[in-house]
Order: structure tokens, then C-alpha cells, then sequence
């Protein structure tokens, strides 16, 4: 038998049979990985509180055929200010949700520690949860791949102003090559696909840029007018699902209860 230890996060539990539990826990060693959970739900077992939901923790895995089994857990971090409030509850699990689709078997550190800092933000009410929500959104889309080129306007380079963001090309283009291009009467490129475009202020395009860059410790450290906010949490948003080119049912039931928004 081949045992080994990971690192990782709860992304989901489901309870099966009369005491066990099946996890699926995102590990910066293996990336997604499905494990049993023996007995997980008996009274006496010490792997009860570590195999829910948003826990992380260490866990010693073995192989068995085509899934693990759950040898021992230790908790790391539970999170448990998150439970406080649904909103907070409901933002967690569609980070959860989205980096479930996202994941693969490769190590995934970079995707762990963001996913981990958004859930200790929210859970610690370190930042509003519209600001943790856009930026997990938009730096989880530059780290698996999708970076969009929103330093300055595709065209002449400027960095001030108001700008469109084209979506699935992932560029900028300034609101004077925007009339030009009108006035020329161009048509936009057509690659087969649909065309979205989101208004950014100059404020909003920076915040994202910010978030994409800056040391994911650091994610929150920034300042945005109102108008730019939700310029800003708006783009992050359609950047990432229309990337990922699908909705999540835990963000329909987030945006269901959460009254605060930029
Ligand atoms: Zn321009």
C-alpha cells in the first residue's frame, strides 16, 4: 500500500453509508484529489471535524484500487468565522465550486493560496466581500491561463480614460479608438464568437491590473471610488465565466442573498 501526505482544502463532503464520508480536496502536492473518509461521521473519530467542508488540513492518503482512503487528518484551519453570516457562507462555496471545475491532477500552489487567502478574508471580514469576490475572480483567471492584456488601449497605448474591455480577446480599447473605429466604420473581428465587451474607468482597469500582480497576500490593498468599484466587480466577474464559458448554481444563490454590492 502506498501512503502519502498531502496539504489540502475541503472543497466538498458528501455523506455516504452510515458513518463515512467522501471528500474531494483541492492539495498543493496533487491538485484534486477524491478520497473516502472512513467513519468520518462516528463520534469517536478524529477525522470528523477535519473532512468537512472548507477545512484545511493534513491528511495521510492511501491508494485503494481507484480512490483513496482517508488514514488520518489533522486540522490546519477551519474557517468558521465564514459560517457567520450566509453571505459569507454562499461566496465561500462558489470559491469552492469554481475551483473544483478549474482543478486538475497537476500541484496547484498558486490556485491553493488564493483560494485559501479569499476564504480567510471572507471568513475574517478582511476586505467587503464584493472586493474578495472580483478579485479571486480575476486573479483565478490570469493563474490558469486566461491573462488579459489590460496594461494600456491595444491600439495607441494609452492608459488613461475610460476604456471598453473586450472579453474573450482579453485587450483593452480607449474610448478615442472606440469612436474611430466607429467613425471609420470598421467591424469588429469576427473569430466565430460572441463579442462582450464591459465599460472599465481608468480606477477600475487599475484595481484589476492590482489584483493580478500584486502579491496575493496583499490582494485587498487597494482603494476604488464607488463608480469604479463596480465597473471593476462587474468585469472580473463576466471575465471569468465567460473564460470558463459556464455559470455557477452557488454564485446564483450568493447574488440571491447578498444585499451588499459595490
Ligand atoms: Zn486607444
Amino acid at each position: 500500500m502506498i501512503q502519502k501526505e498531502v496539504t489540502g482544502l475541503i472543497l466538498r463532503a458528501t455523506n455516504v453509508r452510515e458513518a463515512d464520508r467522501i471528500v474531494t480536496i483541492y492539495t498543493a502536492e496533487e491538485g484534486i484529489v477524491s478520497a473516502l473518509a472512513p467513519q468520518a461521521r462516528s463520534y469517536k473519530s478524529r477525522k470528523m471535524s477535519s473532512t468537512q467542508q472548507f477545512c484545511y488540513g493534513k491528511f495521510i492518503l492511501e491508494r485503494r484500487g481507484e480512490y483513496y482512503r482517508i488514514l488520518d487528518a489533522d486540522l490546519i484551519e477551519s474557517f468558521f468565522g465564514m459560517r457567520d453570516s450566509l453571505e459569507g457562507l454562499a461566496l465561500s462555496s462558489y470559491f469552492c465550486e469554481v475551483l473544483e471545475d478549474v482543478a486538475t491532477a497537476e500541484p496547484g500552489r498558486d490556485l491553493l493560496r488564493l483560494a485559501l487567502n479569499s476564504l480567510y478574508a471572507t471568513a475574517e471580514k478582511r476586505a467587503p466581500r464584493w472586493k474578495i469576490k472580483a478579485a479571486f475572480e480575476i486573479r483565478l483567471a490570469a493563474i490558469i491561463g486566461f491573462l488579459p492584456d489590460i496594461l494600456s488601449c491595444s491600439e495607441c497605448g494609452t492608459r488613461n480614460g475610460d476604456f471598453l474591455f473586450h472579453i474573450m480577446d482579453g485587450f483593452l480599447q480607449c474610448a478615442a479608438c472606440r469612436q474611430k473605429q466607429i467613425d471609420e466604420r470598421r467591424e469588429e473581428p469576427d473569430e466565430g464568437r460572441a463579442h462582450i465587451v464591459c465599460p472599465l474607468s481608468s480606477g477600475a482597469k487599475d484595481a484589476l491590473i492590482y489584483c493580478i500582480y500584486c502579491p496575493v497576500e496583499k490582494l485587498y490593498a487597494f482603494r476604488l471610488a464607488p463608480e469604479d468599484a463596480a465597473l471593476f466587480a462587474r468585469a472580473a466577474e463576466t471575465y471569468l465565466l465567460h473564460h470558463l464559458e459556464r455559470s455557477f448554481t452557488t454564485l446564483e444563490f450568493y447574488k440571491s442573498v447578498e444585499r451588499e454590492q459595490p
